[in-house]
């Protein structure tokens, strides 16, 4: 805290006379660079700039992607040089920026307002959006962001107030682009399947070690990201992006996730993030999404001005690498369309343990020191520059698959998660009347649940055992065929084991539970009759009285055992609902 103070008082020293020089017209003058770049503008002060920016440019439109649970709208600039505001047609990139996702770390918001100003009014910049659409969100988190105060963040560096983490329904925006539970979530995956950008990048605030670095980054470059995505990735954006930051005096480094905070030396692990993530979501969905941290303890200034080169060069690259990055998402989306029936999709990784690279870590001296406050080790970060080097843990194997049908079939009554398809830009058929079809599905044991809820649902684990049926499936049931552009976040929320699935989720918690049972009276007098009925019951019930001790103890397993051997048993008690096709067979659809 102590160094935050000092920081602040810094830079109120430093950058005071800068401000005063500047030359901006008054009118578009951002709210942060009149606070002498200490404060961010709350919501209504970002939409009126936003609506500045549109007067003040043919090329920008200021327009709302939906409203928030408290009523307000879901602020969207749009710059696009050929003022048609939709989708383009032709081969130009269409980046969208998504700032206050979490609303305390604002950087990218005050970024982008500086940035596109700058842009739009000098006519040499104006270029850059000759071959790029750009959409910005000021705000993703609306409400949360008015959640306005001093004490928000307790690690950062400035602004003076800004907005909470969580919405006004309490969901972190940031962990439900897969299951989208918020309103917000939901009008966003509106806006990404109408748009369906070609890059994202999604702007925060980190927290964690100190080091030199201003800007850190996430973005998938491992195996979860189809080719030749991910080979554009590492060996043509990244390259440029590391060497033009450099340049920039913002050099960056891949989202420090220490193994022993106090010894970096021993490694930074490199992430690779469920699609409950922007960086996650943007694999599923066979596009890179970038995820940029700045450094906490820098000062709001700094962090807001390696944003905006960030987002700049950003622009540039993409425009340079237009024609590579767009044929390398048209063959990404044809080549992930076009999984095979039969064949293994890998939904979940491991980090493995060997090392294949070193980076030279700027970090700072640390030492410890005894602390009678907590009893344990007080880390101390000092501010002698270290460049360290570093394993860079970014190894990753395949621990769970799953095998490709050639459809998904969603019984027509379970609308909730065919709704939630349909939102990721899923296209469902749908049966054109009952029909008995040969489906592969799962039965589920062991099945516990997290003791307390996240993000408002209980997680659970559980194993799950292979059955293959005759199913009954209504009319009208949901026909999902394995042959879309989407087959990623089909798999990631069909398939059980996927990190983020329905059924980790909780959204089927209605199918575990047994919903008849009978009383013990009753069962006793029936299973006498089975015996009778089928005397080899007997010898099978005698057996295991012999064999299991606790079972033999147990009155009520050995009543169990005669009910399940009953037409009274519900045998779709722990089946998933949810079928997979694994031929086209006979199916009939509308
Ligand atoms: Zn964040």
């Amino acid at each position: 805290m102590l160094k935050t103070l000092t920081f602040l008082m810094l830079m109120l020293i430093v950058f005071a006379p800068v401000a005063q020089a500047a030359d901006f017209d008054n009118d578009l003058t951002t709210y942060y660079e009149k606070s002498n770049f200490l404060e961010t503008p709350r919501y209504d002060e970002t939409v009126a700039f936003c609506k500045l920016l549109e007067a003040e440019s043919p090329f920008v439109k200021y327009t709302s992607f939906g409203i928030t649970p408290q009523g307000r709208e879901l602020p969207l600039l749009i710059v696009d040089k050929s003022e048609s505001f939709a989708p383009p047609t032709d081969d130009r990139i269409v980046l969208l920026v998504i700032a206050c996702i979490h609303p305390g770390e604002s950087d990218g918001k005050d970024a982008g307002l500086v940035l596109i100003r700058d842009l739009i009014r000098d006519d040499s910049l104006t270029k850059q959006f000759d071959d790029v659409v750009l959409l910005f969100i000021p705000i993703f988190n609306v409400d949360g962001h008015e959640r306005f105060g001093p004490y928000n963040r307790i690690n950062q560096n400035g602004p003076l107030e800004m907005g909470f983490r969580v919405t006004a329904q309490g969901y972190n925006l940031n962990r439900d682009f897969l299951k989208a539970d918020s309103p917000e979530m939901r009008a966003w995956l509106k806006l990404f399947r109408e748009w369906l950008p070609d890059f994202f990048i999604d702007c925060h605030v980190t927290d964690g070690a100190d080091y030199q670095y201003t800007i850190t980054y996430g973005l998938e470059t491992h195996e979860n990201m189809p080719e030749p995505i991910r080979s554009w990735t590492n060996d043509r954006f990244l390259p440029k992006l590391n060497s033009t930051m450099e340049q920039s005096g913002f050099p960056i480094v891949p989202y420090v996730v220490t193994r022993d905070y106090l010894h970096i030396s021993n490694g930074i692990i490199g992430l690779l993030w469920a699609p409950r993530y922007s960086t996650g979501y943007g694999a599923v969905q066979n596009r890179p999404a970038l995820l940029v941290e700045t450094h906490m303890l820098k000062d709001f200034r700094t962090r807001v001005e390696g944003t905006r080169i960030l987002l700049h060069e950003i622009i540039t690259i993409l425009s340079d690498q237009r024609a590579e990055l767009k044929d390398a998402a048209m063959v990404a989306d044809a080549r992930v369309s076009e999984m095979i029936p039969g064949s293994y999709y890998y939904t979940n990784y491991k980090r493995a343990k060997d090392t294949t690279s070193f980076i030279d870590f700027l970090g700072v001296d640390v030492t410890t020191e005894p602390s009678d406050i907590s009893g344990d080790e007080w880390v101390i970060w000092g501010d002698t520059p270290v460049t360290y080097r570093v394993p860079y843990l970014d190894t990753y194997a395949p621990v769970d698959s799953a095998l490709i049908p050639y459809a998904y079939i969603i019984p027509v009554e379970w609308t909730e998660e065919t709704d939630l398809l349909k939102a990721h830009g899923v296209d469902i058929e749908y049966l054109d009347c009952a029909q008995t079809l040969p489906v592969d599905s799962y039965r589920f044991d062991d099945i516990e649940w997290a003791d307390k809820p996240w993000e408002s649902r209980h997680r659970l684990e559980f194993s799950m055992t292979d059955v293959s049926t005759m199913r009954e499936l209504p009319d009208n049931s949901a026909v999902v065929l394995m042959n879309q552009r989407s087959n990623q976040v089909i798999v990631h929320l069909l398939e059980p084991k996927a990190p983020d699935s329905f059924i980790r989720w909780g959204f089927f918690n209605r199918i575990y539970s047994r919903k008849e049972y009978f009383e013990d009276y009753v069962m006793e007098k029936m299973a006498r009759q089975m015996i009778e009925e089928t005397p080899d019951l007997r010898i099978e019930f005698d057996s295991l009285l012999q064999a299991d001790s606790a079972f033999a103890a147990s009155p009520q397993q050995r009543l169990e055992f005669f009910y399940e051997r009953t037409q009274y048993a519900d045998s779709t008690v722990g089946v998933y609902p949810v079928g997979k096709l694994m031929s086209p067979a006979d199916i009939k659809l509308k």
